[in-house]
């Protein structure tokens, strides 16, 4: 294992890592590309963006062909996102062992945060007792820019105190992989989400697990 020295801190994803993913993106996605094609703008190059980085899109666009409507197409947006993450939430479940893995990384001395395109509701609505055991967690309105962008782990390292080097980046998504190497932690890929070992080792994972709490034998 190439981390430098003892690990400091283990930084999770949220959905698809600690909590059973059941958010449908490419409904999400589509009721997104919907809501903008409804003020007239052409909507082709956008359908394959994430669905965050599709709402800035849109704000472009819309602030070009109707200057001032962008602000009231992020709130719909907002709200359009939001209404989806909600419903999801309110049939979420963490997935089986995570309350035991995150106390035997305390236990262990291990940080943990979370870092996720989630909104605050949502993860507090499946994991309501969150805070007693990941601190920081910084979902999409506590960072000025979410993954993959480098910033929102990097905020979660600085407030842990910790150095990416000493720091791992866990989650189910190509991007979790990206922004981990981009900070420069190691990484590790779970196959508890919507992606393959094929997916995330493309992105550059170091580890391929089946699910997070398998990270207890690594850090045994
Ligand atoms: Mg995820």
């Amino acid at each position: 294992m190439n981390v430098e020295g003892s690990v400091g801190a283990v930084v999770f994803d949220f959905d698809g890592t600690l909590a059973k993913l059941n958010i449908n993106f490419p409904r999400m996605r589509k009721a997104v590309v919907d809501l903008i094609d409804s003020y007239g703008v052409p909507v082709d190059g956008l359908r394959d963006m994430y669905v965050l980085e599709m709402v800035d899109a849109g704000m472009s666009l819309i602030a070009q062909k109707h200057p001032g409507q962008e602000h009231h197409f992020l709130r719909r947006a907002n709200d359009v996102i939001t209404d989806i993450e909600i419903a999801a939430a309110t049939r979420g479940e963490l997935i089986e062992g995570t309350r035991e893995m995150l106390r035997e990384l305390k236990k262990r001395s291990i940080k943990t945060g979370v870092i996720t395109r989630n909104c605050q509701m949502a993860v507090v609505q499946v994991f309501p007792d969150i805070h007693e055991y990941c601190n920081p967690v910084i979902t999409r309105e506590f960072t000025r820019n979410v993954k993959p962008h480098p910033e929102h782990l990097l905020s979660a390292l600085a407030f842990l105190n910790v150095l990416p080097q000493h720091a791992f980046m866990v989650g189910d998504h190509p991007m979790d992989i990206k922004i981990g190497k981009d900070a420069g932690t190691f990484t590790i890929g779970v196959l508890s989400g919507y992606s393959t070992s094929g997916d995330l080792l493309k992105a550059g994972a170091d580890i391929i697990l089946n699910r997070a709490d398998e990270i207890l034998g690594i850090l045994g």
